[in-house]
């Protein structure tokens, strides 16, 4: 394996410190003074400490997140200042990009290229919904009722719980805190347990650009802990959350007893179409992109490969190649291409799909024995011969594991009937020239996203899943107007 670049001073110095809660302004230790331990993954070697966060912390901070939004002014924050926090946490992250980019690989496991890129989206993603705030406005309806005047209004929905993964924590954190900021909302932040270090150096960040106290609340800690008591709290008024099918469903069932606002971005099992016209090369790169970037623990990947029969050899070959050309190692080595997965756990969970496809006939067309030791490294893998019945056809690996299937039909209702046959519907793509072929396949396909010829995401397209990837949008305009509520004001002339 290459050799890992030192860690950054400023990093270091981090690392060694005794991390807290970051609850109404200031950082307090857990109530119950237990802490976490973190680790690198390449190595599974402890990186630091963080507090295990539980309910009582977790009602201190809604607590002050519900007085700094009803008693402390930030309704009446104008938009313009609202705007100038987020425009002034983007610069500093952008500040202290390379320190975090080093972090969030050392912590989750991702080459630092895509850590970098990653701290960059994060900090576009904030200004992005920084011009979302005060630009979101009511109506004024015609009215049946006569000498009747009346409008609407949107409002802020109240105190927001956000819970975040573990797979882009910098980039998750930022995208809950963009559009609950400019909604006008106050927000209680729960980090994955894996990868919570990140946040807590944006939770000084967010100190230092001088956002009011308790407008940005950062409770690390177990799911199971913290996370459930923030789902369940009768004061917060929406949930946001990004995570598993599994979890999602936890989430839901407990904010029903408060019927809180709840949206949830979840998983994927996406499928990827590649017509024998597309340009072979650049699809099939794509596509092998599409699956092993942040080594498969995306929720978009794109973990079902269609190929059209009369390309289908060509496409596996190219596809193939490219898995076994990719250097694994730690994400702090410049060369790595694809780190570790995020803990042992992951890593057990991705083995034991493979060992399923092995045991239900599939082939291995790459892959192989990943850096041995202690880090969840798995090589890039490619399996062919895959069937709908099969696990590794049907679930979300979340891994680096692609399945890749011919087909032959024309029709595209048969094969939209091949994309549609999952539980999820979270994301598509669509490689092509023809371009009515791409605009009715796009329109067959049941997921929220649909992409063509390799585009990209973007903060201004709403983003979501059909089916059980989940419930509302996150991005754009939708993602900002999932954290108000609508009134009517009516008056009587
Ligand atoms: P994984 O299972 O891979 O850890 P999850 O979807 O469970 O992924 O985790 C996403 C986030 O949800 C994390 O911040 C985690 O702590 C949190 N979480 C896990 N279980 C619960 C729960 N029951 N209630 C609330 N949050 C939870």
């Amino acid at each position: 394996m290459s050799d890992t670049l030192p860690i950054p001073e400023k990093v270091r110095v981090f690392l060694a410190r005794t991390h807290g809660l970051l609850i109404d302004g200031a950082w307090h230790a857990a109530a119950s003074g237990r802490t976490l331990a973190t680790e690198d993954p390449a190595t599974g070697a402890a990186i630091g400490h963080i507090a295990a966060g539980g309910s009582e912390d977790i009602d201190a901070a809604v607590r002050a997140a519900d007085w700094a939004l009803r008693e402390h002014g930030w309704r009446a924050m104008p938009p313009p200042e609202r705007t100038r926090l987020l425009w002034t946490l983007a610069d500093l992250i952008e500040r202290d990009a390379e320190e975090l980019a080093f972090l969030e690989s050392l912590d989750n496991g991702m080459p630092l290229a895509l850590a970098r890129f990653s701290v960059t989206g994060a900090a576009s993603g904030l200004r992005y919904n920084a011009g979302w705030a005060g630009r979101i406005a009511g109506e004024v309806p015609t009215l049946s009722a006569p000498d009747h005047h009346a409008y609407t209004v949107y409002e802020p929905v109240g105190v927001v719980g956000a819970i975040i993964p573990w797979n882009l924590p910098l980039t998750m954190a930022a995208n809950k805190i963009g559009p609950a900021i400019a909604a006008g909302c106050t927000l209680v932040l729960k980090p994955a347990e894996l990868t919570s270090l990140t946040a807590i150096w944006l939770g000084e960040l967010v100190v230092e650009a001088g956002f009011p106290r308790g407008v940005v609340n950062i409770v690390t800690g177990l799911g199971a802990e913290a996370g459930a008591a923030l789902a369940a709290h009768p004061m917060v008024a929406k949930i946001s959350f990004t995570g598993s099918t599994a979890t999602g469903q936890a989430i839901a069932a407990a904010a029903v007893p408060t019927l809180k606002r709840v949206t949830l971005e979840l998983g994927g099992k996406s499928p990827v179409f590649i017509f024998p016209d597309a340009d072979l090369d650049a699809a099939a790169i794509g596509a092998a992109n599409g699956i092993f970037l942040n080594s498969g623990q995306v929720c978009v990947a794109g973990s079902r490969l269609y190929a059209h029969r009369q390309v289908f050899d060509r496409i596996v070959d190219t596809v193939a190649s490219r898995a076994d050309a990719l250097s694994v190692g730690p994400g702090t080595a410049p060369a790595t291409q694809i780190g570790p997965l995020v803990s042992a756990g992951q890593k057990q969970r991705v083995e034991s799909f493979l060992a399923d496809g092995a045991r239900d006939g599939c082939m291995r067309v790459a892959g192989g024995a990943a850096p041995t030791g202690a880090g969840h490294f798995v090589r890039p893998t490619v399996l062919a011969g895959a069937q709908p019945h099969m696990s590794v056809y049907r679930e979300e690996i979340f891994g680096p594991v692609l399945t890749i299937m011919p087909f032959e039909e024309d029709d595209l209702d048969a094969l939209a009937a091949r994309a549609n046959d999952t539980r999820y519907g979270l994301a598509a793509n669509i490689w092509t020239r023809d371009i009515s072929r791409a605009h009715r396949l796009a329109r067959l396909i049941d997921a929220g996203t649909i992409r063509v010829n390799g585009a990209g995401i973007d903060h201004a397209l709403p983003f979501g899943g059909f089916k059980q990837s989940g419930w509302g949008r996150e991005n754009g305009r939708e993602g900002v107007l999932a954290h108000m509520e609508l009134k009517s004001i009516a008056i009587r002339l």
